[in-house]
């Protein structure tokens, strides 16, 4: 029976290459992490969700202030018309100097009730013009601060782009070292880790450091560790806890 000072296989045995193998796959996942939890990318996203949500007050904000428009537009139209007759009656009126009093009375009336009328609309102008004072100010506020986000969104992309772009060169890097690693596997063996590490959340294997199985973290029992100290270096040893194939330091060829 060897033991692990016992022949030793060579420092590139087929568990060495597994071992390689799933560390890259461990810097590809921690790098497919880091990249979907880019801080950068979590502020775009906010960002986004801010500017949209402010789009929408300003969209009701320009409805608001386009209703204002309108009335104002339409009290302006009345009073160009109050003005227009009060103006051709008071032409009428300097025209019919001399004609009889009951005929100038009723013109006088109408021009007395267009006064009126004429400064009503001026103070519903003026109302309008109140409204609109606080919901222009208000849009500009809006826009001033989209265009801050605008900004600030442009910004970010561009560092997220700049540090996606290192972090895609990276994983292209790590992807070809991992297939070439990979083709010198055994099949059975490749198959196996592949299948364990679909199920087990990216790790199919683990080294066995000490009594303690470090894809679990859980400490095998001393007579199990002795079981596996004898076996031959050619069988796949799994964890009795996670499943995951476990690595014998001794097949390691030296630390
Ligand atoms: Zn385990």
């Amino acid at each position: 029976m060897s033991d692990t000072a016992g022949p030793g296989p060579s420092a590139e045995g087929p568990f060495a290459v597994l071992l390689g193998v799933q560390d890259l796959d461990t810097a590809i996942a921690q790098h497919e992490h880091r990249k979907a939890a880019l801080p950068e990318r979590k502020e775009l996203e906010e960002l986004a969700r801010r500017v949209a949500a402010l789009r929408r007050e300003a969209a009701q904000l320009t409805e608001q202030r386009d209703a204002l428009a309108t009335r104002l537009s339409h009290l302006e139209e009345q009073s160009d018309a109050v003005v227009a007759r009060r103006r051709t009656l008071e032409e009428r009126l300097y025209a019919a100097r001399g004609a009889p009093g009951r005929d100038l009375q009723a013109i006088e009336t109408e021009v007395a009730q267009l006064a009126g009328r004429l400064d009503q609309l001026e103070t519903d102008e003026l109302a309008v013009l109140e409204e609109q004072e606080p919901v222009e100010a208000e849009l500009a506020r809006h826009e001033s601060e989209l265009a801050e986000m605008a900004d600030r969104s442009a910004e970010l992309s561009a560092a997220v782009q700049k540090i996606d772009a290192e972090i895609d060169r990276e994983l292209v890097e790590l992807a070809e070292r991992r297939r070439s690693e990979a083709h010198r596997l055994p099949e059975a063996l490749a198959r196996r880790y592949e299948d364990l590490r679909s199920r087990l959340g990216g790790t199919g294997a683990a080294r066995l450091v000490g009594d303690r199985c470090d894809g679990c973290h859980l400490t095998l029992p001393a007579m199990e560790v002795d079981r596996i100290r004898h076996l031959p270096p050619d069988a796949v040893v799994t964890c009795d806890q996670c499943g995951r194939i476990l690595i014998r330091a001794s097949l390691l060829g030296g630390t």
